[in-house]
């Protein structure tokens, strides 16, 4: 699987962060390469389960960050280096919300 991913420091580079998944364990994030526009990704708002890093993850080409999380608005994902509860902003749609899960999704609280 491959999904999107933007740097949480304002980066318009999209990186494509490429996951595998075990049996019915969390999808593990296993590298983050640089898109191009010709390669196409998979809808993250389709991925059900939980989100992980492989031990093996790089993090993000851009800044390095092993973290990321899902938005909960747009469904896409951000690297962060944040923890449960922290406020995040998702780097697509700016949306600001908390860390709800451990795994990382951001709740909206506000647009
Ligand atoms: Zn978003």
């Amino acid at each position: 699987m491959l999904l999107a991913l933007k740097s949480h420091a304002r980066s318009d580079k999209i990186f494509g962060l490429h996951f595998r998944r075990i049996g019915s364990g969390p999808w593990l994030a296993t590298k983050a390469t640089l898109l191009d526009t010709s390669t196409s990704v998979d809808d993250s708002a389709a991925v059900r389960g939980d989100f992980a890093a492989s031990p093996n993850y790089q993090g993000c080409p851009a800044d390095g960050l092993r973290g990321f999380f899902q938005c909960g608005s747009c469904l896409r994902l951000t690297s962060s280096d944040a923890s449960f509860g922290d406020t995040v902003t998702c780097a697509w749609c700016t949306n600001t919300g908390l860390l709800s899960t451990r795994m990382m999704t951001a709740t909206q609280t506000r647009e």
